[in-house]
């Protein structure tokens, strides 16, 4: 039976040892650098729900952990936009009653992943156990048990690298020109802020939402936790004017958050503690080719293709990863064919879904609050149920159908953007003036069946 070993106890690491194992055709040995998080409490300050939608769902389910994931799952079924005057526009996400995204917490899926592969006979966990380097000429790598401070030298063959964006495999294999990569930081930073709950006096906000503040070079938004609070994330630039750097004392930050975000500095009463102790977490996108060296190990998830978080969908697109991953092995029994097809199939969807990542941060910093944005959403739903075979949104195409590669969300995406444009053009400024009998021509001329 193959031994397989992975670097990464993440969500990619994990999930990803659970479908190798799940048939009982192979082994793992996970190694992860930090304790073993299951029966601990969450870090705070640290991105500490995530968005998890159609894609992340499917893979969940495939490994048989959805089930376990239960009421940790809170259905946001679109977007509630705070506008600067104080007033609220709540923009649906889809119109089918399972079209909703879910705020989870990443703790509690780390863990629930956790706790589901330690169930699996095939997997042997090693917390605090850190890979350090990689020696391809002798096929091994090195990972020091934390604990005992002891260097073990485990053979490749293959070793499969799910440590995260800062990944030290691919650093490692870039500087030996194994691979080409490259890490692209973004401008902004972000950091998190707490909406406690309100027990006696009900949920601070509409609870089904995913809350945004679009304020042009800079936003915060918010997602619901299932013990009643928000968790929010202040997104700004790192540098110059307005921005985590300009912010320095704790009445400039105090009279920020208060004339940008009024409503929510009502909700917020620790928020100039909190922005001054929290970290500003570092944004980037990490594009890597090829992916793997010499067939005794491969990147994985955000090793890869580490993106920007504003389509959330990282951690979706790590998942679908891990699925695809597991085909590839069922259909080859070299790593060298398993590592090449696994990479020419997903390269062209990471690539895609990165780009449509960093194009939503000006959707979402921005556009959300524009009137002509928001008629086009209001006619891409409409010419969706008008031509449901034709015509789907495109953030509807990336989250809410996984048969729908990223690639083609992306293409049909851009079709799609140039008839949204052409039918709102000029003076058009509500659905009733939208000449639907040139949007069925321009539709059936240029977007074939789904
Ligand atoms: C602010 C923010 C918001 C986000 N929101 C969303 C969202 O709403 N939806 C979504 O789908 N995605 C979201 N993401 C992206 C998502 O967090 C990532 O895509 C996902 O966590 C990647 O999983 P991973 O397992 O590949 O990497 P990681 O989550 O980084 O896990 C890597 C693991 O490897 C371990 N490790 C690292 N180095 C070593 C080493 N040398 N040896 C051993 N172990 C090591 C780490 O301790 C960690 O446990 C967001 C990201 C950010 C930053």
């Amino acid at each position: 039976m193959p031994k397989i070993r992975i670097v990464g106890a993440g969500p990619t690491g994990t999930l990803l040892a659970i479908l190798l194992t799940r048939r009982g055709a192979a082994q793992v040995e996970l190694y992860e650098s930090r304790p073993d998080l299951r029966g601990a409490a969450a870090e705070s300050g640290r991105s500490i729900n995530l968005a998890l939608a159609d894609r992340g769902i499917h893979a969940l389910k495939a490994a048989g952990v959805l089930d376990a994931l239960g009421s940790a799952m809170l259905p946001m079924r679109g977007r509630l936009i705070h506008h600067a005057n104080g007033e609220t526009l709540f923009q649906p996400y889809g119109q089918r009653p399972n079209e909703v995204i879910y705020s989870i917490s990443r703790h509690r899926l780390n863990q629930v992943l956790l706790e589901v592969a330690a169930r699996h006979s095939g997997i042997q966990l090693h917390f605090e156990h850190r890979f350090e380097a990689a020696d391809f000429a002798a096929g091994t790598a090195r990972i020091r048990d934390l604990k005992e401070d002891q260097v073990l030298n485990v053979p490749m063959q293959p070793l499969l690298a799910a440590d995260g964006a800062g990944s030290v495999m691919r650093r490692e294999m870039s500087a030996l020109n194994l691979i080409q990569a490259r890490e692209t930081d973004l401008e902004h930073g972000y950091k998190e802020l707490s909406i406690p709950a309100r027990p006696a006096r009900g949920y601070p906000m509409a609870y089904d939402a995913l809350h945004i503040w679009p304020r042009g070079n800079f936003m915060l938004i918010a997602l619901p936790n299932d013990d009643g609070s928000f968790t929010a994330t202040l997104f700004l630039p790192k540098q110059g004017a307005v921005s985590f750097e300009s912010l320095r004392d704790c009445a400039a930050i105090d009279r920020f958050i208060s004339r940008e975000f009024p409503d929510a500095r009502a909700l917020m009463p620790d928020c100039v503690e909190e922005f001054k102790a929290h970290p500003v977490g570092f944004l980037g996108t990490v594009a890597a080719t090829p992916w793997h060296a010499h067939g005794l190990a491969a990147l994985i998830g955000d090793s890869a293709h580490a993106m920007v978080p504003f389509h959330g969908q990282g951690m979706n697109c790590c998942f679908e990863d891990c699925v695809e991953f597991d085909a590839c092995v069922a259909r080859h029994s070299s790593w060298e064919a398993v590592f090449a097809e696994f990479g020419a199939a997903r390269k062209p969807d990471t690539d895609a879904i990165a780009a449509m990542a960093l194009e939503n941060y000006l959707e979402m910093r921005e556009r959300v609050a524009d009137p002509k944005f928001q008629l086009q959403q209001a006619l891409s739903l409409e010419l969706e149920r008008r031509f449901p075979r034709q015509f789907i949104p495109r953030y509807s195409m990336v989250m809410f159908h996984h048969e729908i590669p990223y690639r083609a969300a992306q293409q049909r995406g851009a079709t799609q953007a140039a008839i949204l444009a052409d039918l709102t053009a000029g003076t058009v400024a509500s659905l009733a003036e939208v000449d639907f009998e040139r949007a069925e021509s321009a539709i059936s001329a240029r977007l074939s069946p789904v």
